[in-house]
């Protein structure tokens, strides 16, 4: 139990125009905030009104990146009621991306009951059209305000809420990628595995570059070799070659391990569809495309669910996947998936955790 103490506004903001949210341009009236002393462990859990932190400039995280997130949603469903999908993973993955860079970890049910907490005090900012959502994203951060480097004995657990719209807001449009052969964005041994914003500062300049030709993402290769598939942007990826459903292996540790990735092999396999999880050449993945063997290809994650890729750009050579139109098990994943994360579909999984 976090025994948290609650702040609340009296300034409740204006709702912006919900058919014009877009994603993580806005956030609600509350923040959840609890900290962390050596000796004393997590402690202060509180709601407070949203709003700026005050830190020390010398604070370890401006320097040394100690630092990580999550990202997850609540969707209402037609009854009125709001729910979590798979939570449990997430904070799961919070706690193994703790323990990579040592930060203290959290006791997952205090950390379920502080995402509750403050989604109950936001409710009103829960959208009411399937398709929108509210983002939840809670963050840790390393605040000794001290150089030097080495984990810090102090830190900020924050969750900060955003109403996002819906990802397609005209039907799926699936997205064109770039195949980036320089640079890469996890390797081996590193922190490609856990969320955190170093692996994001790390991809900006590729995906910058793959902007500047007209390119949605970039389609990630290994750090080692730069021949094995990790990653499309910032979701998991997989490939339809002959009707079987393959994605890269998690084993290498470069992968984040997606909760919609999981979720969509779960599905797939419970369909009586033969998915693979193994190492995937890029190589291999172009000559499937050369040959029409590539059925299609798709990116996973919270925040598009399932974004069909139509094209891949091999350093100028373009190759067209499925005529640049969503295929049969894309479209069944994001049905399915969407269904039961805004309740029309019914939860034979037990993925849904109701919050009120
Ligand atoms: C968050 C994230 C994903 C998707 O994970 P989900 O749990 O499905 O949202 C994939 N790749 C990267 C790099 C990520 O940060």
């Amino acid at each position: 139990m976090l025994n948290i103490r609650y702040e609340l506004t009296r300034n409740k903001k204006t709702k912006p125009d919900y058919n014009s949210l877009g994603f993580g341009q806005y956030f609600t009236d509350h923040m959840f905030l609890m900290d962390y002393t050596e000796g004393k462990g997590w402690h202060d859990a509180r709601i407070v009104p949203y709003g700026p932190l005050s830190l020390d400039p010398a604070s370890a995280v401006f320097h040394y990146a100690q630092e990580m997130f999550e990202g997850l949603k609540a969707y209402k469903t037609a009854d009125g009621s709001i729910q979590l999908f798979r939570p449990d993973k997430n904070i799961e993955r919070m706690n193994r991306t703790n323990e990579r860079m040592c930060i203290p970890k959290i006791d997952p049910a205090d950390a379920l009951e502080a995402i509750r907490a403050i989604v109950e005090t936001d409710a009103d900012w829960v959208p009411d059209e399937e398709g929108k959502s509210l983002y939840i994203r809670p963050f840790i951060i390393a605040t000794d305000p001290k150089l030097g480097v080495h984990p810090s004995h102090t830190y900020l657990f924050a969750i900060i809420l955003s109403p996002v719209g819906a990802y397609y807001a005209s039907g799926i449009n699936p997205v064109k990628i770039y195949i980036e052969r320089e640079y890469v964005r996890a390797v081996r041994g590193g922190t490609g595995f856990a969320k955190v914003g170093g692996n994001y500062a790390a991809s900006l300049k590729g995906q910058e570059k793959a902007e500047s030709m007209g390119y949605a993402q970039v389609l990630w290769l290994d750090g080692v070799e730069h021949k094995y598939i990790d990653e499309v942007g910032a979701m998991n990826v997989f490939f339809v070659i002959d009707g079987e459903v393959i994605t890269p292996a998690l084993d290498e540790g470069s992968i984040l391990p997606g909760v919609t990735r999981a979720s969509a092999i779960e599905l797939l396999r419970s369909w009586g569809v033969k998915v693979t999880e193994r190492r995937l050449a890029v190589d291999e993945v172009l000559a499937a495309a050369e040959s029409g063997r590539l059925n299609e290809a798709f990116g996973t994650g919270t925040a598009a669910v399932i974004s069909p890729i139509g094209e891949l750009n091999d350093e100028g050579v373009k190759h067209i996947i499925n005529k640049g139109e969503i295929g049969p098990v894309a479209k069944r994943l994001y049905d399915t998936l969407t269904g039961i994360q805004w309740g029309s579909v019914r939860d034979d999984f037990g993925w849904t955790v109701k919050v009120k």
